[in-house]
């Protein structure tokens, strides 16, 4: 039988994930760092604007109050604001060289924003005609070497003369300004893309390992189950060739043939049973349980079985009755039958299996019989037997499916079916099975369901 695992798919799945996550992700980092990028570069035209418009009040009041403006405060200026600051009297320029150089000639830019200016109806040598004073609007002056300046003129009448005032700032590319932001956000970005492609590929496969486990188990499932349904087919095959030839065994083989029909029919029956579990379809009806009646119901089924392999059976229940709990009957009965099945198969003849059961509260070992309406706790259903017990590196496996601890040894009623669904039927309780060892040989498993006593 071919059990093969399509795990490539799986692979391919993550993979793909992997590259889906990040990339969304990642496309949605970006677009935050460019809405980012984007804001910076406003903020700082803006704050290239204000620095322009703070040094062009400051030399207008200037202009306007002082009858002689200092070339110290000019070349301070200048330096300070990189601008260009040319002033004229009557249309001769104050005597001052400057002491910012821009790129393009300090002469080029001045008959550039001269231009613009007259362009405006503004010009240096000619006062203003119906106001006091008159000032050109923000221009953008380009210069020879690709780069760019805000100028601003401004002409005014003082005292009986004329003054005009040109400045001319320089406005750097705002790229250049963001240098390092620009830089930081590229080498942030590029981190967190590779950030995104290290956890997207473990979170992907950590999410996806439920899958996987899942597709490796049904791969299994199908192998063993194939396995098990192989024999009686085999066994039937040979009847029914047997038949043909010896007419006179027919009705032994017809026995066995019939016993082999009801073994694969059983393990029909267990197999659809848990799928049945898997696809969350199970029918279960709950209702209020009397357990001393279920448990009593239950012993008495299993007696006779124990007397034909002279076992004996105990029912230890306590004094008081037990709560009643919210369940299937009919399940919780087909989980006890599991439990005493397998108890009955492994222990042999002179030996005891005992029945237990009490309540408690959900800490562990303290029993209590609960009275009151409000109390809640857990009913404990206990199957002890003296057989050969279970290895410990085997306790959690006998209940996988298929898993039986000697395969060798079981007899061809046992498929390895029992234990998984009977964990199956206790989880749709909200309840647990396990094993430990029995105290006086053997093993001892407890059923713990939830006690709701509304
Ligand atoms: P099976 O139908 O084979 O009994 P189960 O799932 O009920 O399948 O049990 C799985 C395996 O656990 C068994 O094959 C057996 O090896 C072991 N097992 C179960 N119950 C007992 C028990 N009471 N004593 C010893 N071994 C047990």
């Amino acid at each position: 039988m071919k059990g093969t695992v399509p795990m490539k798919p799986i692979k391919y799945l993550r993979f793909r994930l992997t590259c889906l996550y990040t990339i969304t992700t990642g496309t949605i980092l970006t677009l935050a760092l460019s809405c980012f990028l984007l804001l910076s570069m406003e903020e700082a035209r803006q704050d290239r604007l204000d620095r322009f418009y703070a040094t062009w009040n400051s030399l207008t009041y200037h202009l306007a109050s002082d009858s002689m403006v200092s070339q110290s405060y000019l070349a301070q200026t200048e330096v300070y604001s990189r601008s260009v600051i040319h002033i004229e009297e009557n249309g001769v320029p104050l005597f001052f060289q400057g002491s910012w150089f821009p790129a393009t000639s300090r002469q080029n830019l001045i008959v550039k924003a001269k231009e613009q200016a007259g362009a405006q109806g503004v010009f240096t040598s000619t006062a203003p005609v119906s106001s006091s004073s008159s000032s050109t609007t923000l221009l953008t002056i380009n210069g020879e070497n690709q780069d760019q300046y805000y100028a601003m003129i401004l002409v005014l009448p003082y005292k009986k003369s004329l003054r005009s005032l040109c400045l001319i700032s320089y406005r750097p590319p705002v790229l250049q300004t963001l240098k390092k932001t620009l830089f930081i956000l590229l080498a942030a970005g590029f981190l967190s893309i590779l950030c995104l492609l290290f956890f997207s590929w473990h979170f992907v496969g950590w999410s996806l390992r439920p899958v996987e486990e899942s597709q490796r188990k049904q791969a299994e499932f199908i192998a063993a189950a194939s396995h098990e349904l192989r024999s009686p087919l085999a066994v039937l095959r040979s009847g029914a060739a047997a038949i043909l030839s010896s007419p006179d065994k027919r009705e032994l083989l017809q026995k066995t043939m019939d016993s082999e029909c009801a073994r694969m029919s059983r393990l029909i029956d267990d197999m659809l049973l848990l799928a049945s579990a898997d696809a969350k379809t199970w029918e279960v009806r709950f209702q209020k349980t009397d357990m001393d009646t279920l448990l009593i119901e239950t012993y008495e089924a299993f007696l006779p079985a124990c007397a034909e392999k002279q076992i004996c059976l105990e029912l230890d229940l306590p004094e008081y009755p037990l709560p009643s709990i919210l369940a299937d009957p009919h399940r919780i009965r087909q989980i006890l039958s599991v439990l005493l099945d397998n108890a009955v198969s492994y222990t042999p003849a002179g030996r005891k299996i005992q029945i237990r059961a009490f309540a408690r509260r959900e800490s562990k070992g303290h029993r209590y019989f609960p009275r009151s309406k409000s109390a809640s706790g857990q009913l404990v259903l206990q199957v002890a037997d003296q057989g050969r017990g279970i290895p410990d590196d085997q306790k959690s496996r006998i209940f996988d499916r298929f898993y039986r601890v000697d395969k060798a040894r079981c007899d061809k009623t046992h498929f390895g079916l029992g234990l998984s669904i009977a964990r199956e039927l206790a989880a749709l309780h909200k309840g647990t099975v396990t094993v430990e060892d029995n105290p006086g040989g053997g093993s001892c498993f407890l059923v713990i369901l939830p006690v709701c006593v509304n």
